[in-house]
């Protein structure tokens, strides 16, 4: 198949678009793949398209090689099976709802257990039924809140989403197990630099899950690796209650007037200059930091909420989003403090925090450095002064852990496999153990081999496809515009006919048939724009390999450039054909 650059619809832009922060979306508008129609919403044109089609084919093959069969289900869904779930709330502001003409509520599908569950559940009775696989690759919606980086995060976005039915346990593992199979197959054929990572399982409940994130430097999640192979998305790292510690000789709790010491820094010196610690100087991680938040619930209700950290750590608010989903976070401001007239803002200590027996006061978690018998510097509730020498356990106790301070560099592994090193990448697939949940919630019961009627346990899987097509271009891009692997690059080759006599053309022409006729997608140059102009534009378009046809023709010769290295070599214009399927894998 050829097609002309002619009669291509496409215009390379000169100019990066206004939003663009990231090269994926730079380049993907700039090369005329994709066009912007609203926030996070875009038109694919035919250069996009083709890419997403073979993201898609791989996605498909290595699908079916597990077993698992395609099927389409709707994007616009009606609100019950939702409603059954709690998911019609606990979705909150991502989901799109909408009524039909009759005021029925509806809703764009942003991921369909619910669907998958009742058709199974519709046509299937027996153990014998199953271990069932299926999936589709359809368009998802999400009212995200930050869209992003074009196709990276997107309103509208294209996602594989497969679905297991079992029996039991060991079925249910073999599924999960079979899947992760399948999505490195996926992508080690995208080309795709990624780790697989522990991670939580939000909004989607269940258990066990991984995700694959690509490596990136752009990329919206945090993960941490150790050298003896512990791996994980920071939102899904426990670390371990810090040991209990011996406080029989810590002083009494005493309250001191801090005078100027709005910052851990400035406490940290007053401390030491005017109550030196017997033992060694005072660290900002002596300091217990009392955060507020504000939880936002599905349903608006809010709920304040108190973390106490050591003073040398922030609090990471994606690890704590995801700690507190599906509840959103807000700022506790000024008018919350209002409401709460215990609460001295840059004081606050434990002592005013932890919900009463009546379930009033404010939410009180702690650090899992925050452990039996550790000793603090922290507010004492009135302006200008803190308390010294207040213990965990023996002074004050909190409602309970957590853990969603920043992690460092260095930090231990929770599984004691050595010091962790932080990286950021792109979430391009995620694997989940579902267990029972949606099964229960909607009655999808089978009869097991003693005509015992059981639930099905579940499992459910997701590829970011319209996502892998940025998280590609984002990986191989460069200053010069994008740079497709063969694997999915729009078209194999890249003809370039330059000058004005008849003969580079002609030649081109042939060439292109020869490769087009031995099975290859060939976008030929058949523009009358300057050489310049056709060389920019390849680069721009990516192809993995260009031939230009040009001066050297007289002299015998094409030019055959390779996109990701630039190198350029000079080939005998009768062996191009051979030379070029060669390149091709023939
Ligand atoms: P994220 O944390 O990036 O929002 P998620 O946890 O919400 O992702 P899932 O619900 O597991 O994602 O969806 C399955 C896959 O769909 C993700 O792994 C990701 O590749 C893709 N995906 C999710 N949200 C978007 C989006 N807004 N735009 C494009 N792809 C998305
Ligand atoms: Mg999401």
């Amino acid at each position: 198949m050829i097609t002309r650059m002619t009669k291509l619809f496409v215009r390379t832009l000169r100019e990066d678009p206004a939003d663009a922060e990231l090269p994926s979306h730079r380049w993907l508008v700039r090369a005329g793949y994709i066009r912007r129609v609203a926030p996070g919403i875009y038109s694919w044109l035919p250069l996009g398209l083709r890419v997403l089609h073979k993201v898609e084919a791989i996605v498909r093959e290595e699908m079916n090689a597990i077993g698992a069969q395609e099927v389409h289900l709707p994007a616009l869904l009606p609100r019950e099976p939702y409603e059954v779930t709690h998911r019609w709330t606990e979705y909150g502001p991502n989901l799109f709802r909408l009524q039909d003409r009759k005021g029925s509520d509806y809703l764009l599908g942003p991921t369909h257990e619910e669907m998958f569950t009742l058709m199974v559940k519709d046509l299937y009775s027996s153990y014998k039924d199953l271990p069932l696989s299926i999936y589709q690759i359809q368009t998802k919606y999400r009212d995200e809140a930050r869209p992003r980086a074009g196709l990276l995060r997107g309103r509208e976005f294209v996602m594989k989403d497969s679905y297991s039915f079992d029996i039991d346990d060991a079925g249910l593992q073999a599924s999960y197990d079979a899947h992760r199979g399948a999505y490195i197959k996926i992508f080690d054929r995208l080309g795709l630099d990624y780790v697989i990572v522990k991670a939580t399982s939000g909004a989607m409940g269940g258990s066990a899950s991984e995700e694959f994130l690509g490596v990136a430097a752009n990329g919206e999640d945090t993960f941490v690796r150790s050298p003896g192979g512990y791996a994980a998305n920071v939102e899904a790292v426990a670390r371990p209650l810090a040991p209990a510690q011996d406080a029989s000789a810590v002083p009494a709790a005493h309250v001191e007037d801090t005078p100027d010491s709005p910052t851990i820094e400035a406490l940290v010196d007053l401390s030491n200059a005017r109550f030196p610690r017997e033992d060694r100087a005072w660290e900002a991680g002596d300091t217990l930091k009392n955060v507020l938040f504000m939880l936002v619930r599905p349903d608006g209700s809010r709920e304040p909420l108190a973390i106490g950290l050591p003073g040398d750590r922030e609090v990471d608010t994606k690890r704590l989003e995801a700690a507190i989903e599906p509840a959103e976070l807000d700022a506790f401001i000024e008018e919350d403090f209002a409401s709460f007239p215990s609460l001295v803002k840059g004081y606050i200590g434990p002592g005013a925090l932890g919900l009463a027996e009546d379930g009033t006061g404010v939410r009180y978690l702690t650090d899992p450095a925050v452990a039996e018998g550790t000793r603090w510097i922290t507010g004492a509730n009135q302006p200008g002064h803190h308390v010294y020498d207040l213990v965990a356990g023996r002074d004050f106790a909190s409602d309970g852990v957590l853990d969603v301070a920043e992690l460092r560099e260095g930090d231990p592994a929770p599984d004691g496999s050595g010091p962790l090193s932080l990286a950021r990448g792109i979430e391009l697939g995620h694997i989940f153990q579902l267990g029972r949940k949606y099964a229960d919630a909607l009655g999808l019961k089978v009869l097991d081999p003693h005509g015992k009627l059981v639930t099905v346990t579940m499992g459910s899987y997701g590829v970011g496809v319209s996502r892998a097509v940025a998280a590609i271009a984002e990986e191989t891009s460069d200053e010069l515009g994008l740079a497709w692997p063969r694997n999915v690059a729009p078209f194999d080759v890249h003809i370039v006919a330059t000058g004005k006599d008849a003969a580079p053309l002609e030649f081109a022409t042939a060439l292109a048939e020869s490769v087009s006729e031995a099975g290859f997608e060939v976008l030929l140059d058949d523009r009358k724009a300057s050489p310049g102009v056709k060389f920019a534009d390849a680069e721009v378009l990516g192809m993995p390999t260009t031939v230009v046809v040009g001066r050297g023709l007289a002299d015998g010769v094409v030019e055959i450039r390779d996109r990701a290295t630039r190198e350029k070599a000079e080939v005998p214009a009768d062996e191009a054909v051979e030379r070029v399927l060669a390149l091709l894998g023939r």
